[in-house]
């Protein structure tokens, strides 16, 4: 069982300036596994195509390879069990055998004492006989603090790969998106899929559906206009509220007063109008939208929390929901 997935490939994978080396180095790894590039890190945000480059490899080289594709957490979890069940021998024998490992979301070594030490054990056999490993994650090696330090340095000996989206690759995935769900490729359509999406293909995917199944309704350009008002709305009524300066609530400044106004009005952006967190983001300076989940999330929290926090909330919410008739 190697876990692959047939759907992702090379030859569907979209390639522009922002992706186009890893792209690249992961095609020149299925040309000479274990040789040039071992290991090879790719990092990079969330639904940009990381665990598809990564079933790609395993399927272009299936065939003459004992591949394996894993997730860090089915790792894990397979370790603990063959813990539990005395048969850690077979576990390892298990990795032992391979000649490419895949092994994706590799950020969730964090604080994972045992996982660790039994990567680093396959890790360095692996190495040793020039095995291929390709290591993905959200984030540098660097960045994952609490994995130890030696396994780090093994991640960081080799190649280290950003994986991003740019404008250019955005617009060009959101045609291959449209031409496989059979929707128009007319300028007014990419258009409408790119402003309604953040960087992220998987939501130009879930968006793109959504247009399949809804039968294009597109919105009219005054709806679209109107979200932009209605937005402006939310800001302006919390600003006021907390006597700040609306244009500064819309910049990333650090005051706290200022953050937390921010963080209510990205929640009330979420709740009223139920924007897609990345366009929350761009609304307010951010170009990622974990930022804006974290803040609904810290808003929801405060709210069960704290009940004067959360009568202030639902104070703004319901004279907002007012003014918007
Ligand atoms: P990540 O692992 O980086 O979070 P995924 O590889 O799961 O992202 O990608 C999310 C979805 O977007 C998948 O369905 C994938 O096929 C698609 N996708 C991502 N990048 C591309 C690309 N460059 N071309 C075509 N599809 C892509
Ligand atoms: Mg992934």
């Amino acid at each position: 069982k190697d876990n692959l997935l047939d759907k992702y490939t090379f030859e569907n994978f979209v390639v522009g300036p922002s992706n186009e080396l890893a792209y690249k180095v992961c095609l020149e790894v299925t040309k000479n596994p274990g040789k040039l590039f071992n290991p090879l890190f790719i990092y990079g945000r969330s639904g940009l195509g990381k665990t598809h480059l990564l079933h790609a490899i395993g399927n272009q080289l299936k065939a003459r390879y004992r591949v394996l594709y894993i997730p860090l957490m089915d790792f894990s979890d397979s370790m603990v069990k063959a813990f539990k069940e005395n048969r850690v021998e077979e576990f390892r024998e298990r990795f032992f055998n391979l000649d490419v490992l895949l092994l994706d979301d590799v950020q969730f070594l964090v604080g994972k004492e045992r996982t660790q030490i039994e990567l680093f054990r396959i890790y360095e056999k692996l190495q040793a006989e020039e095995k291929q490993i390709v290591l993905v994650s959200d984030r540098h090696p660097r960045d994952l603090k609490d994995v130890s330090e030696r396994l780090v340095s093994r991640f960081e000996s080799g190649l280290i790969i950003e994986i991003g989206l740019d404008e250019e690759t955005k617009r060009r995935i959101i045609k291959q998106k449209l031409i496989l769900y059979g929707l128009p490729l007319d300028q007014e359509t990419i258009d409408y899929v790119f402003e309604n999406t953040g960087y992220n293909v998987r939501e130009i995917e879930g968006f793109v559906k959504t247009l399949k199944v809804s039968g294009i309704k597109r919105l009219p350009k005054s709806e679209e206009l109107d979200k932009e008002k209605k937005v402006q709305l939310i800001i302006n009524t919390v600003a006021k509220g907390f006597k700040l300066n609306p244009e500064l609530l819309k910049k990333d400044t650090k005051e706290r007063r200022m953050i937390n106004a921010r963080h209510i009005a990205m929640f009330l952006c979420k709740t009223i109008l139920n924007l897609p967190y990345s366009q929350i983001g761009e609304f307010f300076g951010k170009k990622d939208h974990t930022a804006v989940m974290y803040a609904v999330k810290k808003v929801e929290q405060r709210c069960r929390e704290d009940r004067k926090f959360m009568y202030m909330v639902s104070f703004f919410e319901k004279s907002i929901r007012k003014s918007l008739g």
